[in-house]
């Protein structure tokens, strides 16, 4: 069991009110594979009355390394390896930057966002307002996925009621920005775009740290790999189509299959008109690429969007995948081979299964069209 420590830990009584469980980490995985699992970070994360993913993204912000949420078990994971006590110290920042109050170094603070999108902290002990500082990455994470509304007051560092955050951003970790995360650790899952991973290297980003799983000095986590950059892009302005692709091209991305599952998941986060507007965004999704690649990549995103939210999504793939198949962006023979079978290659398998699953009555609309049209024709 982890023990307790103050927040901050530089409070040194003991009998402080507001303390959280000392952070835990394991390393799991070998070579480019290495990667880090956070066991107690929802534990953790309650105590400071923030969403997990808050956390584990700042250390990913932190380490120049890619975060995800993985497993049906959802593992909170930093690729690359990194100690429990490297971790700690990064969450003292964390704690400074994102958790006590500006004021009075009290935990028991609210995150909120202004109108004009500023990150504010809210201060349950003297009522201070103090904003966060919006020039570093976390801020940009946190207004892409912000904290759930708190409920009532109370709700408030050290004391029980997290479970919504927790839960509520499960789902924002997976589909915000370290859902952009590629895994890299599926044997039969990801096949490594070695082009796009040299140019990313190249270019110095963190994808290569990532990648190499290594302990990067902190030059590098100030490079954003260029995957994350197109989506805090398209997260921060809403751009138009055009401007997504000149700023892809912008970031030798224009003809990556991998900047696809990016866009999907960013252009279409949250619609409610999603599957209507799969036709308005035809030009953008078919613009990075034409191939087969492509094309799987564009389902693939879908499915990543779909893991997202599955509640609100899953009764939804057939839809999705018809407006795809109707809308001439993904070919009827790469929906048909698709269909075969589950694969991980985008999301957990647990989840593809479910996504499968879901997508079977179209899947079978489409082998029948098929067979028609191939009698048809004879
Ligand atoms: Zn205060």
């Amino acid at each position: 069991m982890a023990a307790n420590v103050n927040i901050p830990r530089d409070v040194k009584d003991p009998f402080y009110r507001y303390r959280m469980p000392l952070l835990q980490s394991k390393v799991e995985g070998k070579g480019n594979g290495i990667k880090t699992v956070l066991p107690n970070i929802v534990d953790v994360a309650k105590a400071l009355s923030r969403p997990p993913g808050y956390p584990t993204k700042y250390f990913g912000n932190e380490l120049g390394a890619q975060t995800k949420v993985e497993g049906a078990d959802e593992k909170f994971i930093v690729n690359g390896a990194h100690d429990s006590e490297k971790l700690q110290t990064l969450l003292d920042g964390f704690i400074e930057r994102f958790v006590l109050c500006g004021s009075c170094r009290n935990p028991e603070t609210d995150l909120s966002i202004t109108k004009d999108q500023m990150i504010v902290r809210k201060c349950g002990a003297c009522g201070a307002l103090s904003d966060v500082d919006m020039r570093h990455r976390l801020a940009t994470y946190i207004l892409k996925n912000p904290p759930p509304k708190s409920k009532k007051a109370g709700k408030h560092a050290g004391t029980a009621n997290g479970d919504d955050a927790a839960n509520g951003d499960m789902n924002a970790l997976a589909h915000g920005a370290a859902g952009l995360a590629f895994s890299d650790d599926d044997d039969d899952g990801w096949d490594c775009d070695e082009e796009a991973l040299s140019k990313a290297r190249s270019g110095g980003g963190p994808l290569a740290q990532g990648a190499a799983g290594d302990d990067e000095d902190d030059a590098g986590a100030e490079e954003a790999d260029p995957f994350d950059q197109l989506g805090d892009f398209i997260g921060q302005g809403e751009p138009d189509d055009d401007a997504i692709f000149a700023r892809a091209r912008e970031l030798g991305l224009q003809a990556n299959h991998r900047a696809v599952v990016v866009v999907i998941q960013c252009v279409f986060e949250g619609s409610t008109t999603l599957v209507k507007d799969i036709g308005k965004h035809k030009k953008l999704l078919t613009r990075f690429g034409r191939g087969e690649k492509h094309q799987r990549a564009i389902v693939g995103g879908f499915e990543r969007l779909i893991s997202a939210s599955p509640d609100a999504l899953l009764s939804k793939t057939p839809a999705i995948l018809k407006a795809l198949f109707d809308r001439d962006i993904v070919e009827e023979d790469v929906l048909l081979d698709w269909g075969k079978k589950p694969s991980k290659k985008y999301v957990d398998k647990d989840v593809a299964k479910r996504i499968h699953k879901a997508a079977q009555p179209f899947i079978e609309w489409l082998e029948t069209a098929e067979e028609e049209s191939d009698s048809d024709g004879e």
